[in-house]
């Protein structure tokens, strides 16, 4: 069955590619992401799904960038102060729509996405609007919950050397995700401050105890040497005394 498998990035379509050949599909990539900014960011990824899909002998083709449809959508939702699961649902819903817009057009018989291997992305939400857009176009929905593969995903691309983004696509999920290393980086700080109070309180009490247990130490010390000065100048005496009482002349 010819599959037209819509895929974000390379590291993405790394292990749906290797299960969906394995279940018999003959696929096509199709980059439709017009939510990538900036155009650099765009052009990278997919260069680095290119070259690995030139490699692995996997057509693919790359829809017109059209940011405009991205704005006036999942952009839209945004500016309108809605919150990410629409945002998102609207970004699925035209990434998937032109992908099975071409698909349908070119004669391919279902639809794919490799959005399904990230657990960033929002898998229900996501499996709703793949399997809205192959309805609306006459297209087999093959809907797999890949994530199970992400860590055979991110293994396989380390060892490929291949780019991997640390945001999902928009300028906002740009911003959100330095935002949120930026919380985990202050929690990790934190964590570490306190970790380290709670030491240096454990070492200033050893110190203390130390201190204490020392002069406790010293006192005894000197109550031992007062006591045995005094025995040495009490026999001292004691001997002069018997001396003297023998008129010893020495
Ligand atoms: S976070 Fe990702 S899925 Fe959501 S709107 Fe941005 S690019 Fe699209």
């Amino acid at each position: 069955m010819k599959l037209l498998l819509h895929a974000c990035c390379g590291p993405c379509s790394l292990e749906p590619v290797r299960l969906l050949q394995e279940a018999g599909y003959a696929i096509t990539i199709c980059f439709a992401n017009p939510n990538i900014q900036p155009r650099e960011e765009y052009d990278k990824r997919l260069n680095v799904l290119r070259s690995w899909a030139d490699e692995a002998g996997i057509p693919v083709v790359d829809l017109p960038y059209d940011l405009d449809a991205w704005r006036k959508t999942a952009g839209a939702v945004e500016d309108a102060g809605g919150p990410r699961e629409e945002r998102c649902r609207a970004c699925y819903a035209l990434r998937l729509e032109q992908s099975a817009a071409w698909g349908a057009a070119q004669g391919f018989e279902a639809l794919s996405t490799t959005l399904a291997v990230s657990p960033y992305q929002l898998s229900e939400v996501c499996r709703e609007e793949l399997e809205a857009a192959a309805a609306r176009h006459g297209l087999a929905c093959v809907w797999k919950d890949f994530r199970p593969y992400y860590p055979t995903a991110t293994t396989r691309s380390r060892e490929l050397g291949m780019y991997r983004q640390n945001y999902c696509g928009c300028l906002y999920s740009k911003a959100e995700a330095e935002a949120e290393r930026a919380a985990a980086k202050a929690a990790k700080a934190e964590e570490r401050a306190a970790r380290e109070a709670v030491q240096e309180a454990a070492r200033a009490e050893r110190a203390s105890k130390q201190a204490a247990y020392d002069e406790k130490q010293r006192k005894k010390k000197e109550a031992r040497n007062a006591a045995r000065r005094a025995a040495h100048d009490a026999a001292s005496d004691t001997a002069h005394q018997a001396l003297e009482d023998e008129g010893w002349q020495g």
